[in-house]
């Protein structure tokens, strides 16, 4: 597999990496797409197939991870699983695109040991675990039970922060936004408009 640049952003469920990925995917200089995983859960409200997941059985889950069809894969919670697919990848390197995972933490740290070069593996930080239970039940797309088993998968996940190239803290979103922004853009390599107008 060969192409353009792979940029991950992976964080506990809650932190705001999905609001960044979306910021940085209207962004026309980073010329990014979204790697869509594939996922045995089921869809949530206005989740579309092949847009947000590749929403898939088990069992057919399980087949792919037989035929070697993952680049990484995960059980991010009991029964519910997690992957990308290497024809994921392949599709959008193919259309000349960098690519833009939002992930989990065990995932991300995967992706980045295969392509460590080709790899910006940035770990979004929330503020504290209780504003994380607040932003989740804000959400209220999750049971208690849920919003529990992410809670306590949280705390595991902060401690693998300094494994990762770059940690973002999303205590206010638009600077996070703009970090973000930043971050990705020296990465690629382009300009973004705000650095032009410093100049
Ligand atoms: P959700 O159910 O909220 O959409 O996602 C749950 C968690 O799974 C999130 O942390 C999300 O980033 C992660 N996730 C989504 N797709 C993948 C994937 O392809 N691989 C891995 N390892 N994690 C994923």
């Amino acid at each position: 597999m060969k192409g353009g640049k792979l940029i991950i952003f992976s964080a506990p469920s809650g932190s705001g990496k999905t609001t960044i990925v979306r910021h940085l995917l209207k962004q026309p200089e980073l010329n990014l797409a979204f790697s869509v995983s594939a996922t045995s859960r089921t869809s949530r409200g206005i989740e579309k197939e092949g847009e947000h997941y590749y929403f898939m059985s088990a069992s057919t889950f399980k087949k792919h991870i037989k035929n070697d069809d993952f680049l990484e894969w995960e059980e991010v919670y009991r029964d519910n699983f997690y992957g990308t697919l290497k024809s994921e990848v392949e599709r959008l390197w193919a259309a000349g695109k960098n690519v833009i995972f939002d992930i989990d933490v065990a995932g991300g740290l995967r992706i980045k040991k295969k392509f460590p070069k080709e790899t910006l593996a940035v770990f979004v930080k929330p503020p504290s675990v209780d504003e994380l239970k607040i932003r989740l039940k804000k959400r209220s797309t999750e049971s208690d039970d849920k919003i529990n088993m992410r809670i306590a998968k949280a705390s595991v996940e902060l401690a693998t922060a300094p494994q990762f190239d770059e940690v973002i803290k999303n205590y206010d979103l638009d600077m996070a936004l703009n970090e973000a922004h930043e971050l990705v853009a020296d990465f690629v390599g382009v300009e973004t408009k705000l650095k032009k107008n410093k100049k």
